[in-house]
């Protein structure tokens, strides 16, 4: 089934705000920089790498379905934060933003009865738990890190280990 315009345009709105999911970890790879934590930069980079996926799995279904990608200019990040740990849960709010405009994505698809575009819905929700596990599990040992200089390298170290 061709893809309705209404699902297409609310699909295109989540490309770019995957983008720009990813323009913003970008901006806090680069403010790990800044503060040295090189691992944990590292692990930004990857997440980057992994929203611009996002996009383009949301990309592939609209035109799998004959539908049309229309990018727009992207909202620049954040460039400061104030720790670490602030950071992360800025990372993990985001997150949460990202989960629910992907359920309102779902719920629209619901309405119009276009079962076509559950599957790939339901690889999203998947997605986003882990998403949300994973930056607030790291939100929650930079609390236990406190101002524990060698513990924050420790975990930096760990971070700067992530593959994928
Ligand atoms: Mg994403």
């Amino acid at each position: 089934m061709e893809i309705s315009k209404e699902l297409q345009d609310a699909i295109n709105d989540q490309i770019n705000f995957e983008l720009y999911s990813g323009y913003i970890y970008l901006s806090m790879a680069a403010y790990f920089e800044s503060i040295n934590l090189s691992g944990m930069a590292h692990w930004m980079k990857i997440q980057a790498g992994e929203e611009y996926e996002h996009a383009m799995r949301f990309w592939d279904h609209v035109t799998d379905r004959g539908g049309r990608i229309i990018l727009t200019d992207i909202k620049g990040p954040t460039t400061e934060w104030d720790s670490p740990l602030a950071a992360f849960e800025n990372a993990y709010e985001h997150e949460k933003i990202v989960t629910e405009r992907i359920f309102k994505i779902g719920k629209l698809a619901e309405k119009l009865g276009d079962k076509s575009a559950i599957p790939m819905l339901n690889w999203f929700y998947d997605e986003q738990v882990e998403e949300e596990e994973q930056t607030q599990r790291i939100a929650d040992l930079l609390k236990m890190v406190g101002d524990q200089k060698g513990a924050l390298f420790m975990l930096d170290g760990k971070l700067g280990q992530r593959e994928k």
